[in-house]
Parts: C-alpha cells; structure tokens; sequence
C-alpha cells in the first residue's frame, strides 16, 4: 500500500466514478482530531502518502498536524481562491461546475491536475466542458460519476465529444506546444501496461467516521460494509486486484482502461470482472488514442 485517501468531511465531493450523495443542506460533519492525528503519526511511520478529499477550509489545528506527511488535497472547485497558491491540489468538478471555474485560478505554471465528472445527462456537454479548460490544466481525468451503465447510443455520444475533443487539441497545437494529457486518451499513450485502480491493494480509504472502505465509492452505498480488522502497518492486499490474470483482461490491447472494482462489483458482482459495457469504453478510448497520433 503506498497511500490512505482520507474523506474528511461529509461534504466531501466526488473524484471518482461514483456519486458522494453530499447535499448543502446537511450540517458539516469532519473528522474527530484525535482519530486524525492518530492517523497521520500511522502514515508517517508507515512512509505512505495521504489524499484528502473535503468540503471545507481545514483549521489550522488539523494542517498542523498534516504538515507532517506528504499529501495531495482534491477539493470542489469553490475553495480554489483559498488553496490556489498550494501546488499539492486536485480540483474535482462537474461538467457544470467547468463553465463556471474562476481560470484565473488554474494557472499552467503551477500545473494543476483537474476530474472532471461526467454522467448521461450531461454527456453532450463533456467537449465543452474540457475545451473550457484544457489549457489551464496539466492534466485532466474524465471520471463517471453514474453508477448506471452506458446504453449504445450514449456510447456513440461519449466517442462523438471524445473526438472534437482531440480533433479540436491537435488542431491548436503546434509542434513544441505542451498538451494537456488527458485520461481517456493521452494515457493509452504513454502506459506500458495495463493501468487499473488498484483500490485495496495501492491504497485503501478512510471515511471522516473512522471506518476503512476499499475505496470512497463503497462509503456512498448501503450495498456495501466498511472493512473489519485494518492495520495500515500490515502487507496489505484486500485481494480483489486480479485484473491482470483473467483471460478477458490479460489479452487485451487496451492499457487505458477506468478498470473500476466498485462498478465491475455493481455490474457483474464480481470485483474481478469488468462489463461489456467497461470493455466498449476502453475500445473507444484506446480508438481515439490511436487516431490521435497518426
Ligand atoms: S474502485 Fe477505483 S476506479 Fe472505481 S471508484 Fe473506486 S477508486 Fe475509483
């Protein structure tokens, strides 16, 4: 394990393909201080990273104690005016949340790395939303926030705005000009092999409750419990990253691939096992990746 991803409040967005169910209305609730500082002196002795994930303008009392580990913060793009001058900063925001970003803030000199969450219902808007941005930011990770599967003609949709999406950098590129790597295609590019998740093997997460989960996506759903019995000093493996050794994975060409335990466990109910679904994403992603270099 080489990272704890902290949710520490429970306002705390979404940076990844699940949905956080925060609402504005709820009083915010952050993590107890001892419980944290308890697990920042654990991080420290342990040499892991933390990533934090929350709502708020921390107090001072918990940055203190923060200072003493490496860590990145992923934050919704409001407390970007407050945390600008950091460069440890992922801004996670919706394809809405895109139009509406103070750019100012995203300079490319401090390169910042953006998740932009997309679902169906806003799907048609995703080119827009990353034109809007993709020269402020170093790199740009489209994530889906739905837990519902594609249908075919929103799979059209998603290669159509993935398309204009790269039509539109390689024509405003020039030959030394930097390009903004973005996930769904750039990383094809540059991985050797495939590049999955690893929930509960590289990093495991904590909720702002205490509770340990393999990832924040099981902390949003009653399908699921938090682990038992987790001692982050132990060789940890939860043992659900296997990807590499099942026939459907270990032959494909594809080494882009949002490869996520928590869907494959919601589609196929196995944590191993993506669906067709995953598989005609990743084609149409690596389709695109190909294109994009010839
Ligand atoms: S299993 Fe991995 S890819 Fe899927 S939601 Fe969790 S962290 Fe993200």
């Amino acid at each position: 394990m080489n990272s704890i991803i902290v949710v520490f409040d429970n306002k705390a967005p979404s940076f990844c393909n699940y949905s956080s169910n925060a609402s504005m209305k709820d009083t915010l609730k952050i993590i107890d201080f001892d419980l944290f500082s308890n697990l920042i002196d654990s991080i420290v002795d342990e040499n892991l990273g933390i990533i934090l994930v929350h709502s708020n303008i921390i107090n001072q009392e918990y940055e203190n104690v923060l200072d003493k580990c490496n860590f990145t913060r992923i934050i919704p793009p409001n407390l970007l005016s407050f945390y600008s001058k950091d460069n440890n900063i992922v801004v996670t925001l919706s394809v809405e949340e895109c139009f509406s970003v103070d750019k100012k803030l995203l300079v490319e000199d401090l390169e910042r790395v953006l998740i932009i969450r997309v679902n169906k219902n806003n799907l048609s808007n995703l080119n827009r939303a990353i034109l809007n941005l993709y020269r402020v930011a170093k790199r740009i990770n489209i994530v889906f926030e739905s837990s519902e599967l594609l249908a075919t003609d929103q799979l059209l949709m998603y290669k159509k705005e993935l398309c204009i999406i790269k039509d539109t950098i390689i024509k405003n590129s020039t030959l030394n000009s930097k390009v903004t790597e973005i996930n769904a295609f750039t990383d094809s590019l540059l991985n050797k092999s495939h590049n999955f998740c690893n929930a509960g093997k590289d990093h495991i997460t904590m909720n702002y409750t205490g509770k340990f989960y393999i990832c924040p996506a099981f902390i949003y759903d009653d399908k699921f419990k938090s682990l038992e019995n987790v001692n982050i000093a132990s060789d940890f493996s939860l043992g659900y990253n296997s990807l590499n050794q099942i026939e459907l994975c270990l032959n494909c060409p594809n080494n882009q691939c949002q490869n996520c335990f928590y869907f494959n466990k919601l589609t196929t109910e196995e944590f191993n096992i993506p669906s067709y679904e995953q598989c005609d994403r990743s084609n149409i992603e690596k389709e695109i990746a190909d294109s994009f270099i010839q």
